[in-house]
């Protein structure tokens, strides 16, 4: 169990150019409506998943981390947010955020990942594939399969279908994913000690993305405690990229 130190300051952590910039990438992303008779199932997984290295709310960019963090502390009561911002289980069965009901409980501001689940149809998908089929990298075909073919959702309904193709552009060149990782280069909000620490763990300055609780570890985590185990935390991480 880690342990965690409070933010003192009463500011957002991020800036508002980046807000504006996330939330127009968000908006791109077409909007669903949920049909199914088990609300929130996506959002947890079965232990066969988790043994497949699946993870819940997995990507998670470090500008939506961010992002996450400042809404959490300006619409949750003071418990509430202790619990959330000192959750630190790196790959939990069920995401934290996930309500009793089923729903999310930080839907404004969920992640990417979360958004483009059941959009694409399987049809969209291998339409997508052929049509950029030549025009993008074979690498990138591949991945957009790989990846898009595992969220698909038959019970979603499509309730903007005039974003459809921006959107399916977006995904199969990695747009939303080129642009999330610019805005985390350009400010991270990291302390120079946790960059430090990070540098000793991983060689690098900076993480692109990780978990909820991998990040609450890294940024949230008293300094003592970092010192002690950030650096075997990062380097039993499948997720910490
Ligand atoms: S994405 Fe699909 S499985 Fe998940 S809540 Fe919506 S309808 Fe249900
Ligand atoms: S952040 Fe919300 S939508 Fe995403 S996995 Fe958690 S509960 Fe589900």
């Amino acid at each position: 169990m880690s342990e965690f130190v409070r933010i003192e300051s009463p500011d957002d952590l991020l800036g508002a150019d980046t807000k504006e910039r996330l939330d127009a990438l968000y908006a791109k992303v077409p909007d669903v409506t949920c049909a199914c008779d088990n609300l929130g199932q996506c959002c947890q997984l079965t232990p066969e998943e988790a043994a497949e290295d699946w993870a819940t709310m997995y990507p998670l960019y470090t500008t939506e981390y961010l992002n996450i963090v400042d809404h959490v502390r300006s619409h949750f009561s003071e418990e509430e947010q202790a619990r959330f911002l000192t959750f630190d289980e790196e790959r939990p069965l069920r995401c934290p955020f996930l309500s009793d009901e089923g729903g999310c409980r930080i839907h404004p501001v969920r992640p990417l990942v979360c958004r483009t689940y059941g959009v694409l149809s399987r049809e969209h998908v291998e339409e997508t594939g052929s049509v950029y089929r030549g025009d993008v990298p074979d690498l990138w075909i591949h991945q957009f399969l790989r990846n898009e073919r595992c969220t698909i959702c038959p019970d979603t309904e499509l309730d903007e279908p005039d974003k459809l193709d921006d959107h399916a552009k977006e995904m199969v060149t990695f747009g939303y994913e080129r642009e999330l990782i610019k805005m985390g280069e350009e400010n991270d909000g990291l302390d120079e000690e946790r960059r430090v620490l990070l540098v000793e763990a991983t060689g690098r300055g900076r993480l692109v993305r990780w978990t909820w609780g991998g990040f609450n570890r890294l940024y949230r985590s008293t300094l003592d405690w970092a010192r002690s185990n950030l650096k075997d935390a990062l380097k039993q991480s499948r997720l910490a990229e």
